[in-house]
């Protein structure tokens, strides 16, 4: 069924509660196709978004950007062979005109045309329409369930790795084994560095553990961690992935940064983060950020999978009808990976 309406979770401002609504079926424009979304991981942006942390705006639209559907229904102009091809969605349509989109950054562009699960509708939904170029080709033998959260949290840690500039041998920390944690993880082995995984939790560690992390740091068990880190590495770490955004992770992760260490800012929460100066500059620190990703990077993620070097975790699967449960889930922590919602469920 394509024609008529179709079940849709609708963000409609801040501080409201997401609502599953009927609405019409969109119809895919020129340079446009029509993906009947299977599968959408559950990211904390959803989370972001609702409690008005993340306002761009914009409201009445489905959120989720963590899609993995098949294409089902071509606009004008786009090449036939693409039809019933099984794709993840890269989820930034930059202006295609300013410097950022020029070379690939388009998700620094500052006139965005649509960012489907932010501004415009995304994953929570049957159906979406979405630029053809935004469409990455998955494996035939990878789920679509499996590679929907790479479509945000692999994404988004190739982004931070790539920001990072990660090389070989280098001690690398990822703060927060959530979604983004465990794919900088594999990401940061596949660069051929060693890599200490810090969170809280035996199970949740353990999974790290599995996924390569060289070392794993319990930080509920130990007074500090930047201590830990030191004593493992030497010095302090080269690189060290912020992923949880509190105030108190955030000053540990600085804590365990060698001199001329990199920290880099990925995970926020409402809580800020402040620093005397002459404490990165007696140390020469380097503070990066790195927001979402290039659809280049995205393209990376679904070759590493391909590969083997990056393996999706999906906890478990809630059906869309199931998505405030999701979140509650996600807001709670502890997950082992991402929940995906099989949304033609
Ligand atoms: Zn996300
Ligand atoms: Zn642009």
């Amino acid at each position: 069924m394509t024609t008529g309406t179709m079940r849709s979770v609708r963000y409609l401002g801040p501080a409201q509660s997401f609502a599953l609504r009927a609405v019409a079926i969109p119809e895919p424009a020129t340079g446009q196709v029509r993906v009947r979304v299977e599968a959408c991981g559950m990211c904390r942006t959803e989370l972001h978004l609702r409690d008005g942390l993340l306002d761009l705006g914009r409201r009445d639209f489905a959120v989720g950007h963590e899609i993995a559907g098949v294409i089902e229904k071509l606009g004008a102009g786009v090449n036939a062979r693409r039809l019933g091809e099984r794709v993840v969605v890269y989820y930034y349509e930059g202006c295609g005109q300013c410097r950022y989109c020029r070379t690939g950054d388009e998700q620094l562009c500052p006139a965005p045309l649509a960012q489907p699960g932010f501004t415009t509708d995304g994953g929570y939904a049957e159906f979406m329409v979405v630029r053809a170029t935004n469409c990455v080709k998955v494996p035939d033998d990878v789920p679509l369930a499996q590679i929907a959260p790479m479509g945000c949290a692999g994404s988004t840690a190739v982004h931070a790795g790539k920001m990072a500039g990660i090389r070989p041998g280098e001690w690398v920390v990822v703060h927060g084994t959530g979604g983004v944690g465990l794919a900088l993880l594999q990401y940061a082995a596949s660069c051929g560095a060693r890599t200490i995984a810090i969170d809280i939790g035996v199970e949740k560690l353990a999974l790290a553990k599995d996924l390569g992390a060289s070392v794993t740091i319990d930080a509920g068990k130990v007074s500090d961690v930047a201590a830990d880190v030191a004593a493992i590495t030497g010095e302090g770490a080269d690189v060290v992935f912020e992923l949880v955004g509190l105030a108190a992770t955030m000053r540990a992760s600085m804590a365990m940064l060698r001199r001329r260490g990199r920290l880099v800012l990925v995970g926020y929460t409402g809580e800020e983060f402040s620093v005397h100066p002459v404490a990165l500059i007696v140390r020469e620190l380097v503070v990066l950020a790195s927001v979402g990703s290039t659809l280049q990077d995205l393209h990376d993620v679904v070759d590493l999978v391909a590969m083997g070097k990056m393996k999706p975790v999906v906890d478990y699967t809630l059906p869309l009808a199931e998505f405030a449960r999701g979140l509650e889930a996600v807001e709670s922590g502890g997950l082992m990976g991402r929940v995906v919602l099989l949304v033609q469920e």
